[in-house]
C-alpha cells in the first residue's frame, strides 16, 4: 500500500491513521499537516502505511488542501 493509495481512499481533511515512527516523520517532513496524537490509545499497533512496524494512532489534518496529492507523488 503506497502513501498515494492511502490518501486517495480518506476523502476528509482529517485522517486517523496508525503510523510507525518511520511514517510519521514522512508526514513531518512535508509540514503540510498537523499532527496530533491520540492519547486515548496507549497501545502499538501496526502501521498503516507500511504494514511493517509498529507505533501509535495519529490524528492527521491536512492544512492545505490541493497541494497534498502533487507532494505524495513525488516521494514514491
Ligand atoms: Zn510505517
Amino acid at each position: 500500500m503506497t502513501l498515494r493509495t492511502n490518501m486517495k481512499n480518506i476523502s476528509s481533511d482529517v485522517m486517523y491513521m496508525c503510523l510507525c515512527p518511520v511514517c510519521l516523520g514522512q508526514f513531518f517532513d512535508t509540514h503540510d499537516y498537523i499532527i496530533s496524537r491520540d492519547r486515548h490509545v496507549q497501545s502499538k499497533d501496526c502501521c498503516d502505511f507500511c504494514n511493517h512496524r509498529y507505533g501509535y494512532d495519529y490524528i492527521i489534518q491536512t492544512k492545505g488542501a490541493g497541494q497534498k496529492h502533487m507532494r505524495e507523488a513525488s516521494e514514491q
